[in-house]
């Protein structure tokens, strides 16, 4: 990991970027448990929208490891509910949080605070979500991490969105909460997405 090399004088921000089941919070949950052992004062927070897991107080990886999380929907709520004395403040799931995430997170690393963030950084068409490019370009390290395409084996860099198991069309709403859509890691060749008009037919 590059963040291995980086000695810094002061804060930053860090940003574990990539598509879903690219291993992210398993990243994440290393570098907290890593910060933990240094007996630094750690704060994690979880975007309210993704409770897959083991529901919104926890941060949990797709091998089952889990640590404590404060759920919040928006970076008010980490603002209002952030321990003052913490060195390092974790972010999962940050692509669903606001734009003021941004001027947040580079607020606590010019205070000296390590910043850890991690987020899907394309939606399901593969364009940039929410304030993660932002986030990316501010932070002093970002690592990019690739999951497996389930259809060929190779790198996987999309999040494939399927609705009913058919590709999702382009103009369906990027966040359906609770609804009937599943995602699929795939590289850039198996990415499908049906076009907004569905007269121009169907794609596999
Ligand atoms: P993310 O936070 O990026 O969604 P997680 O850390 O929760 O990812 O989960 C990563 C784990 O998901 C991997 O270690 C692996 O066990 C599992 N996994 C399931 N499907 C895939 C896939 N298509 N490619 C890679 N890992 C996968
Ligand atoms: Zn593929």
């Amino acid at each position: 990991m590059t963040v291995g090399l980086f000695q810094p004088n002061g804060g930053w921000i860090e940003v574990i970027a990539g598509v879903m089941f690219s291993g992210k919070s398993e990243e994440l949950i290393r570098r907290v448990r890593r910060s933990l052992i240094a007996r630094k004062r750690v704060q994690v927070f979880k975007s309210h929208l993704d409770d897959r897991y083991l529901g919104v107080f926890t941060v949990g990886s797709h091998d089952g490891r889990t640590i404590e999380a404060v759920p919040v929907d928006s970076s008010e709520q980490i603002t209002l509910r952030l321990d003052p004395l913490a060195q390092v403040i974790a972010i999962d799931e940050a692509q669903f949080l606001d734009q003021g995430v941004v001027e947040l997170a580079n607020d606590l690393a010019g205070r000296g605070r390590r910043v850890i963030i991690a987020g899907t950084d394309t939606d399901f068409r593969g364009e940039p979500f929410g304030a993660m490019p932002q986030l990316m370009c501010t932070a002093e390290v970002v690592d990019k991490l690739h999951a497996i395409c389930v259809l060929c084996g190779a790198p996987a860099t999309r999040n494939q969105r399927l609705i009913d198991g058919k590709p999702a069309r382009y103009d369906s709403p990027i966040v359906m909460v609770g609804g009937a859509d599943s995602y699929e890691a795939r590289c850039r060749a198996c990415h499908k997405i049906a076009p907004a008009d569905e007269s121009q037919g169907e794609l596999l």
